[in-house]
């Protein structure tokens, strides 16, 4: 029998992972680290029977209805906003992705965003390259204190409880807004529920934003938002680059409505070169890294290998974003 053909969407996976889904299919490593064009993922889709793409990889309804074959999409990140959910399910196309394991690592990068811009790391390293250290004036780079001061989490899930367990240790008070209340989780983390996103929004010194991308979170940080936010206010985005309205962030930093961003993703990604974002010094960018730590990017897409070997070898499948679609396998 035809061994079941799986798409590695990258060239730049551990070898180990190559290797773990050679033993059980034929595998197609795509010799590329860009995400592949429309086209190119559309004809796949009728050739394969599981890809393992990035979060940024769009499977959108086009494809899937192009999936003759495909039973299985394992995103190599916890965000599924790439997949047309419903369509997948329609179709019998499995989505998994690999949460639980990346929330040190994300919340970690929270802090070390959250500090870059409090205590100005990145911009006065920019300027100690650019020649500007020429004397001890420290008051080019007088940045702001995390202890005492309120953090806010917009989206209290496995990451956004990580970082409330870390500011605890900075001495913040930690608040939050959510979808839903968790009474063990604040008594665990010692964190408030802030009852609306509008005390979220007015008391947070760091707004965190730590919400899957979705219908109702696309856009939900605009204008109106900004103004409701301190002066002194600093936002941190480790979500997704358009749960912010960009232009209205540009907007928000050039006029200091708010003091600064610190953001791990953007929209588009990557972000242009010409982008104005990138001419305003209060603003530190990363390149959606949040989870790249070495070791949490390779168990990253382990676990996305082991989806795709346990959905084709018949074996009880782990995190499944749309297990509805198995009944239309
Ligand atoms: P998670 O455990 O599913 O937590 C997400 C939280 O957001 C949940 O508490 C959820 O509430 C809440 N939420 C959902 N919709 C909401 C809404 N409309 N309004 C308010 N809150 C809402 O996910 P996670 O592992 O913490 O990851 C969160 C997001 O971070 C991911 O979806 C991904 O987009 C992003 N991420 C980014 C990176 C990076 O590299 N920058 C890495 C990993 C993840 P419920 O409990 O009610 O569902």
């Amino acid at each position: 029998m035809a061994r079941p053909k799986v798409w590695l969407m990258r060239n730049y996976h551990d070898p180990q992972i190559e290797a773990y889904l050679s033993e059980h299919c034929e595998v197609i490593v795509r010799q590329s680290n860009v995400t592949p064009p429309h086209e190119e993922i559309f004809k796949m889709a009728a050739e394969c029977d599981g890809f393992l793409p990035e979060g940024i990889d769009i499977i959108d309804a086009e494809v899937l209805n192009n999936a003759s074959r495909l039973k299985i999409i394992a995103d190599r990140s916890v965000g599924t906003d790439n997949v047309d959910i419903p369509v997948a399910t329609r179709n019998g196309v499995l989505l998994t992705n690999t949460p639980g394991i990346l929330q040190d690592a994300c919340a970690d990068m929270t802090f070390a965003l959250l500090l870059s811009f409090a205590r100005q790391v990145t911009r006065s390293d920019r300027d100690i390259r650019a020649g500007k250290w020429t004397v001890f004036d420290q008051t080019p780079w007088l940045g702001l204190d995390t202890y005492n001061k309120t953090l806010g989490i917009f989206g209290f899930g496995g990451i956004g409880q990580k970082v409330a367990k870390r500011a605890a240790g900075f001495d913040m008070r930690v608040i939050y807004y959510s979808r839903t209340r968790r009474p063990e989780a604040e008594a665990e983390l010692g964190a408030e529920w802030a009852g609306d996103m509008e005390t979220l929004l007015r008391e947070s010194d760091y707004l965190c934003l730590h919400c899957p991308l979705t219908d109702e979170t696309r856009g939900v940080i605009g204008e109106a938002e900004f103004a409701l936010m301190k002066p002194s206010g600093v936002l941190v985005n480790m979500a997704r680059g358009a749960v912010v309205q960009q232009q209205a962030l540009y907007e928000a930093l050039e006029a200091n409505v708010i003091a600064g961003a610190a953001i791990d993703v953007c929209d588009p990604e990557p972000m242009l070169i010409d982008d104005p974002l990138l001419t305003l010094d209060n603003l530190v960018i990363t390149p959606h890294i949040g989870s790249a730590s070495a070791a949490t990017f390779t168990a990253m897409g382990m676990m996305a290998a082991r989806s795709i070997v346990a959905a084709l070898t018949g074996e009880p499948v782990k995190n499944m974003v749309n297990p509805e679609a198995m009944a239309n396998w």
